[in-house]
């Protein structure tokens, strides 16, 4: 350090951490903004800059976009007076100077006004996010009385996702606002409260068809039996809410009876996985998550699902299979509607995980009861009717944005994948 810079009083004996923070609340404070082309160094430098001075900081926010840095310093104001502290302001500035960089300094009192009642994350996608719906995003917080303390981007692919950290706006109230207008853009927008309870999500139980794969096995089961359209008309029926599901299950179940079993091999073959799928679960184990699936459709397919993914969960319906043959009946408990939020009960307390700490994936009307019962519903490429039910919906095709509404970045996702791949 250069010897002809002022020498900084020295600071008053400080006698415990809480009259300490009783100064930072009521005391002289300073704010430091340094802007402009981003290198390595630039934070040292300005804190070694102030050090000369004995300043405590009480904040520092950073942010770096497209190689341009914004670096805040909220510090304590150097004790010796207005010299001193004019001493200060003319060493940042020409420190600041030399490494052709912007400085600003404002004098003030105390730390940052506390974040007001009210705290959630709101996560927005977008494919692609416009500037328009940007504004009409921002424009809605602040109408519900919302302001937003805090942005950051979590992916640019396969969707832009950023999350806003919100303040002085009820979640409920913010989660309606701008679910309306997320329908109106075209964007997805996620609303959870913030909390502990959002780093301690532990299981994500999902849906099947439509959901971790893109078909309906029994369509696919169907196909082989040549009754794909009479079945594909009961299936959207009942995915409207407009049949009850247990007996459209046997109406459907019934037309497959005859089939030879040798048909399971081909459907489990012809099971396409949702874009992301993979990414999404494997993410989610490495995280400590468990996971699980639940299906109105049938074992015959999901227990080869839970094998090949790794998943920790699985069930659905069985088809009942007598000499090679399918009688066109389903054996044991049925999964439906009711079934597939019990099963979400059943797989939290075996993995002894609390309700309030699960995540629901769905797409159908018979997921809406596990989308309910879980500590977050995720409508994925849902029905109107689930969407509108549902705490949060996603509409673009990728299952590992479910990722971005837990607060896992595209960065995070990527460098747990090299860790496999290594
Ligand atoms: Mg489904």
């Amino acid at each position: 350090m250069d010897d002809s810079q002022p020498k900084p009083a020295p600071a008053a004996p400080v006698t415990s951490a809480a009259s300490a923070a009783a100064a930072h609340e009521t005391g002289p404070t300073l704010l430091v903004k340094i802007f402009g082309k981003d290198r390595p160094g630039i934070t040292a430098g300005l804190f070694d800059t102030l050090a000369a001075f004995g300043v405590d900081v009480i904040d520092i926010e950073q942010v770096v976009t497209r190689g341009r840095i914004v670096l805040c310093a909220l510090v304590t104001a150097p004790t010796g007076g207005p010299a001193t502290e004019g001493d200060l302001r003319a060493t940042v500035h020409s420190w600041a100077e030399s490494i052709k960089m912007q400085a600003e300094i404002i004098s003030g009192t105390g730390d940052n006004r506390p974040r007001a009642a009210g705290r959630s994350h709101v996560t927005v996608l977008g494919h692609p996010l416009t500037a328009e719906s940007a504004a009409a995003i921002a424009a809605r917080i602040t109408e519900v009385g919302g302001n937003i303390d805090r942005i950051f981007r979590l992916a640019k692919y396969p969707v832009t996702a950023v999350e806003l950290m919100v303040s002085g706006a009820p979640t409920e109230e913010l989660r309606t606002a701008l679910a309306i207008e997320a329908a109106h853009r075209g964007v997805d927008v996620a609303v959870v409260a913030s909390g502990l309870h959002r780093r301690a999500q532990r299981l994500v139980v999902m849906d099947v068809d439509s959901t971790v794969i893109q078909d309906e096995v029994i369509e696919l089961f169907a196909a082989h039996a040549g009754c794909e359209e009479q079945v594909a008309e009961v299936t959207a029926a009942a995915m409207r809410g407009e049949l009850d599901f247990t007996e459209s299950l046997h109406a459907r179940v019934a037309l497959l009876e005859g089939l030879d079993a040798s048909v399971v091999d081909k459907v489990r073959a012809e099971v396409r996985l949702t874009p992301g799928a993979r990414t999404l679960i494997r993410t989610l184990k490495l995280l400590g998550y468990q996971v699980g699936i639940v299906s109105g459709g049938f074992t015959q397919v999901t227990d080869d699902l839970k094998e090949r993914l790794g998943l920790d969960f699985a069930a659905a319906n069985t088809l009942e299979i007598v000499d090679g043959k399918l009688t066109g009946r389903v054996t044991g408990e049925v999964v439906d509607r009711a079934g597939k939020a019990r099963l979400l009960r059943r797989f939290a307390t075996e993995a002894g995980v609390p309700l309030a700490q699960t995540v629901a994936v769905g797409d159908g009307a018979n997921d809406l009861d596990m989308l309910n019962a879980a500590g977050l519903g995720v409508a994925f490429n849902a029905k109107p009717v689930v969407r509108q039910a549902a705490d949060t919906a996603v509409n673009v095709p990728f299952l590992d944005t479910v990722l971005y509404l837990l607060g896992i970045t595209r960065e995070e996702i990527e460098a747990a994948e090299l860790h496999i791949e290594s």
